[in-house]
């Protein structure tokens, strides 16, 4: 955590931007939390320390994380924008019942940039990033699909 954060510092000084308690309050509350938050839940959370804060504030902070790779938005069914403090690609799950999200721990890596290199030969895209999304139902949601689907025919 520490490290993470030193890190991050230093990321946003050598982009020659400023090192404000709001970037770093929102930062760690993405790196806490492992349930890829949506921004009310982010917001709900720095709100704690900075009352003022607005959700368009938390946003704009979000917004220059993603965009200066220290942070990734993952894209849900429904359009609801979705927050992992972990830049690096790695694979998720989403349940489309209850729209958690979850890190898979399975090696996709590879693959991936594999795959990359693939597209990139054989066509006109030079790929620089990619998403490994999986979709379905989580374990709470499949067993309850599954009694759903034994009386209701
Ligand atoms: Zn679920
Ligand atoms: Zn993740």
């Amino acid at each position: 955590m520490e490290k993470n954060l030193k890190d991050f510092k230093d990321r946003l000084r050598s982009l020659g931007l400023k090192v404000t308690p709001q970037r770093v309050v929102v930062f760690q509350e993405l790196i806490k939390r492992k349930d890829h938050p949506n921004i009310e839940g982010i917001l709900s959370e720095v709100k704690k320390l900075f009352p003022d804060i607005g959700q368009a504030t938390v946003y704009s902070i979000l917004r220059l994380l993603t965009k200066n790779g220290l942070a990734q938005e993952i894209g849900t069914f429904g359009g609801i924008r979705r927050f992992d403090g972990e830049a690096k690609t790695h694979p998720h799950f989403i349940c489309i019942n209850c729209n958690r999200i979850d890190d898979l721990d399975v090696p996709v890596k590879r693959d991936t940039v594999n795959l990359q290199l693939l597209i990139s030969k054989n066509t006109g895209y030079k790929v620089t990033n990619s998403f490994f999304t999986f979709y379905g139902y989580c374990p709470k949601c499949k067993g309850r699909v599954k009694k759903h689907f034994k009386n209701g025919g």
